[in-house]
């Protein structure tokens, strides 16, 4: 590699200087955590030396005693912040320090509003990290040699955070990095001796490395200054204290740190596990979803430490998938420091660990459900943990009773309903559980499914989430009762059912044989049968699904993800009392007989969300229905601008 020495400058990449300009505009207010996030990637560099030494022992060059300090200057008007951790080359300055790298960032940047107080909570999810300088910095200058290089490989950056940076090599004995922050005026409190190690306190007394300040006092006999040494912060792991020891505040510090947040989190799990296996768990489930949580690749997730050592971020195999909002640490004494991923997928620790933390998660949420703060858990986090039902069958049931829903009892869109407030509200003589999936809560709430069971007073549960179609197939009983999807097979209302009803439909049946035969030969290649039913009061039609074909919206799931398969077709039901039904009885025109079928088809199919195969064919049949009522032609034309 050719070192360049020659100082060059360099542009940021756009992204960050949007960011710059954010993050300058919505923080103002809380500036004190600009010395949090410097000390956190000091800290996080410390970590990571540590680590590559365990392999490595010659990264710790004679020195192996990992410290944080903190220098400050006031004439100068600066303050700085200095590590012996890892540090960077050339190319991880302008990596890390030049470029966002983080995922997620391009729809980071598509879900800021403009509204600076949703975009600072987005800010902070996103981590503001080593920007947030620029909050008290009209210039940052930052020093850094990587471990094992050089002293001249060394590089100097710097930047007044407008656009560009300059980047020069220059020579450093001191492994590790300094970052100089050249003070604002208006953020001039910062230099003073007592409002820096208040913050360091406040916001980073669990960090596990000593963070040092010089105290300076004087011996009045030989008239000399001294200056020591003096650690500000705690310097232990906070989840090797007792939990009587640890305060809400220092808990919360501790979770914004790991998790990059800045709300305190709604729980948090605070475990030592003793005896055949020994590990520490202290995790958090946070107030609100970070931005990526649909994105495959976030990082975040779990921290692993192994004796105290940090090993590894966002462990996936600490966690199933669908509780991936948790975040925290574990620390154990089992595996070996050198333990890598490859070692992690199949070993039976990290699985027994696994399956210990999803039990006290879930033992958490249970506790949660009985209170307020269940309802924010659910509209935050819902739809992933509903995934728990598909991807951890262990505990299907106990997922299944933390599992919430919206329904007929009031139409809230909210979901609040538990499966056993369903069950304790269930009639007498039922014996399923009713459900309905639709694309939207609308058009499940105004189904025409739910005619029949909304007369009858039938709580149905109306799921209308994406992952719902599968957790319909997934769900198929709970607590000895079984789920029934109401747009699939013959209505079956078990002993709730009508004897009257029953016989009104099949003297219907017989009444309406010819109109079931011409409209089954109209809609041949749209329908598997065409049967009468009783589940209608208001709409002439409705469209359900074989009793073993796949529910009609998950077949459309399906093929929107651009998966062939063959088309089941579904059953239309028709409704004998319908008006429009009675005078098909007598429709001699073939045609006009024809569009009818043709209608009721199609409007069944929009009722439930449905997309029609030609719908101008659709418009087309509609105007000449209502141009065979005649009169049209006297009314004033209308016109549409
Ligand atoms: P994050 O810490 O979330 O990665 P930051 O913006 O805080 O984001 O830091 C960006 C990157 O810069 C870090 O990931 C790290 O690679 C590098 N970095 C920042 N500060 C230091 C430091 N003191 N020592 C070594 N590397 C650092
Ligand atoms: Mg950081």
């Amino acid at each position: 590699m050719t070192v360049e020495t020659e100082k060059e400058t360099l542009g940021f990449q756009t992204e960050i200087t949007q960011l710059l300009n954010l993050m300058i505009n919505s923080l103002y207010s809380n500036k004190e955590i600009f010395l949090r996030e410097l000390i956190s990637n000091a800290s996080d560099a410390s970590e990571k030396l540590r680590f590559e030494a365990l392999s490595n022992d010659s990264l710790f060059e004679g020195d192996a005693e990992l410290k944080i300090w903190i220098d400050f200057d006031k004439d100068a008007k600066t303050i700085t912040i200095r590590d012996n951790g890892i540090g960077m080359s050339r190319e991880e300055v302008i990596d890390h320090i030049g470029t966002i790298a983080k995922s997620g960032t391009q729809q980071f940047f598509k879900s800021l509003t403009g509204d600076q107080e949703k975009d600072s909570q987005l800010i902070g999810q996103f981590g503001v990290g080593f920007y947030s300088s620029f909050i008290v910095a009209d210039k940052v200058t930052l020093i850094t040699r990587r471990a094992n290089l050089d002293s001249s490989e060394a590089v100097q950056w710097e930047s007044a955070g407008e656009g560009t940076y300059s980047l020069e090599n220059i020579d450093r004995t001191q492994r590790g990095t300094e970052i100089i922050l050249h003070i604002k005026d208006d953020a001039g409190e910062f230099l003073s001796d007592y409002r820096l190690r208040d913050t360091i306190k406040k916001y980073s007394d669990h960090i596990t490395f000593p963070i040092v300040m010089s105290k300076v006092t004087t011996d009045e006999e030989k008239d000399e200054t001294i200056i020591e040494d003096e650690v500000v912060n705690a310097a232990t792991a906070l989840w090797t204290l007792s939990k009587s020891e640890i305060s809400d505040e220092e808990y919360t510090e501790f979770y914004k740190h790991i998790a990059h947040d800045f709300e305190a989190p709604l729980a948090r799990l605070h475990n030592k596990v003793e005896g055949k296996m020994e590990y520490t768990s202290l995790l958090f489930i946070p107030s609100r979803a970070p931005f990526d949580l649909w994105d495959r690749n976030q990082r975040h997730g779990l921290k692993l430490y192994v004796r105290r050592v940090f090993i590894m971020d966002d462990n996936e195999h600490l966690l199933p998938s669908y509780l991936r909002f948790v975040r925290g640490i574990i620390d154990t004494n089992d595996l070996p420091l050198n333990v890598s991923r490859e070692i992690l997928q199949h070993n039976k620790q990290i699985d027994s660990i696994r399956a210990g933390i999803v039990k006290k998660i879930l033992s958490s949420l249970e506790s949660m459900a009985k209170t307020d703060k269940y309802a924010t858990f659910w509209k935050e986090f819902g739809k992933v943990f509903k995934e728990g039902i598909i991807d951890d069958t262990n505990n299907k049931e106990r997922i299944a009773k933390l599992l919430r829903f919206s329904s007929t009892h009031d139409d809230n869109p909210i979901p609040v309903i538990s499966l056993d407030d369903y069950i304790g509200r269930m009639k007498d003589g039922q014996n399923k559980i009713y459900f309905i999936t639709a694309e939207g809560f609308a058009a499940a709430k105004n189904s025409p499914h739910l005619e029949i069971f909304r007369k009858k007073g039938i709580e149905v549960l109306l799921l209308s989430d994406q992952i719902d179609e599968w957790l319909g197939t997934h769900l198929t009983e709970f607590d000895g009762k079984n789920l029934q999807s109401i747009t699939k097979g013959q209505l079956d209302l078990g002993d709730l059912e009508d004897e009257a009803d029953k016989k009104e439909a099949e003297k219907a049946t017989d009444e309406l044989k010819p109109i079931l035969e011409r409209i089954k030969n109209v809609l041949n290649d749209k329908v598997k049968d065409v049967r009468v039913t009783y589940r209608l009061t208001n709409s002439p039609a409705c469209l359900v699904a074989d009793e073993h074909a796949m529910d009609a919206s998950l077949e459309r799931l399906l093929k929107s993800a651009g998966q062939s398969m063959p088309t089941s077709n579904p059953i239309i039901e028709i409704n004998p009392q319908h008006p429009i039904i009675q005078a098909l009885k007598d429709e001699e025109d073939e045609t006009r007989f024809n569009d009818w079928s043709n209608i009721l088809f199609d409007q069944a199919l929009l009722s439930e969300g449905g997309q029609l195969e030609d719908p101008a064919e659709f418009v087309n049949r509609l105007n000449n229905m209502f141009l065979s009522l005649g009169n049209l032609s006297a009314s004033p034309i209308l016109t549409i601008n």
